[in-house]
């Protein structure tokens, strides 16, 4: 039994790189052997469907050098097209931080790991781009959740917005605005209440914020590990509020590529970044060439 996607590709395409030629039922076996592992792994039926069907025609139809056997032809091919779900066209490499102050918002669930992915991010833009930046808590139901980003703040040596009780999140983002210009910060973010499910309250505060901050970056942050559930919340997210794109976290935690390769496809959003463990610095730039990788083991 295959604990994941990596092992049982890495599984079939050993058996077929280890023949000489390839029939069209190799292809097939290999196929369906794909389509479930895929399932298994939480890529989403349809995404599952439409990938099998684009390599099973590449693979069918393509012709074998002498150089490479047939099955590693197929390995390449699914990588390949992998790596053209995963990365898509249009991803930004940066973040989109020109014209200063630069609003980034943060939207997501409680507990997907927005706070801490705020400040990951901040670190990131100052320690590597030289970024004077400011974070804000807009959460104004969880004192504690305000407690948190300034105790990170302080950890990190980025500034956060002082504590003004009493004021809501639109308040909390002008007045984050406000600071941010007259103090010369280059970017400002904006870390919005979680809550455990999307409820119109959350998204109509997150639709006044953005409508006060006009922010020239709106990542959704993610649980990975949720899989197909992650692709809800970023089609419900997207819908409402209209997101730049998407920090997987917890990456760290299961080696499945599946919630990586349903989100970019289902969305159409690039994934921006991967969240790799709870310390400051565990955060990459998202890498469709290491995912697919991985996938294929
Ligand atoms: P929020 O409610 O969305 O703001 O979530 P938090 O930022 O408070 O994160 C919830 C928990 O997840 C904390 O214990 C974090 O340290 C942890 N966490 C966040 N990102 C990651 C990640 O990429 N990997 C792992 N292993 N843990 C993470």
């Amino acid at each position: 039994m295959f604990e994941n996607l990596s092992d049982r590709l890495g599984g079939v395409f050993d058996r077929l790189t280890k023949q000489g030629a390839l029939s069209e039922d190799d292809v097939a076996a290999a196929m369906r052997e794909v389509r479930v592992a895929l399932l298994e792994a939480d890529v989403s039926l349809p995404v599952a469907r439409s990938f099998v069907k684009a390599v099973t025609t590449k693979a069918t139809g393509a012709a074998v050098t002498k150089s490479i056997t047939p099955g590693q032809q197929v390995v390449k091919i699914v990588h390949d097209e992998l790596i053209k779900v995963l990365q898509g066209e249009d991803a930004p490499d940066a973040l989109r931080i020109d014209n200063p102050p630069a609003p980034i918002l943060m939207v997501g669930l409680q507990g997907s790991g927005k706070t801490t992915t705020t400040a990951k991010l901040a670190k990131r833009l100052a320690d590597r781009e030289k970024k004077r930046v400011l974070m804000a808590s807009l959460d104004t139901q969880r004192p504690a959740a305000m407690q948190q980003l300034a105790i990170l703040g302080q950890q990190i040596g980025v500034d956060t917005l002082p504590i003004v009780p009493g004021e809501n999140a639109v308040q909390i983002a002008k007045r984050a605005k406000q600071q941010a210009t007259l103090g010369g910060y280059d970017v400002y973010m904006l870390d919005t209440a979680g809550r455990l499910h999307i409820d119109q309250v959350l998204m109509d505060e997150v639709q006044a914020v953005r409508d006060v901050a006009q922010p020239r970056e709106t990542l959704l942050v993610v649980d990975g590990l949720t899989g197909q559930d992650a692709v809800n919340v970023a089609t419900e997210f997207d819908g409402k509020v209209g997101i730049s794109g998407v920090v997987l976290t917890r990456m760290d935690g299961d080696g499945r590529g599946g919630a990586a390769l349903s989100m970019r496809a289902v969305t159409g959003k690039p994934i921006r970044f991967v969240g790799l463990g709870e310390k400051m610095d565990a955060i990459e730039v998202f890498d469709a060439h290491r995912v697919a990788g991985r996938i294929l083991g």
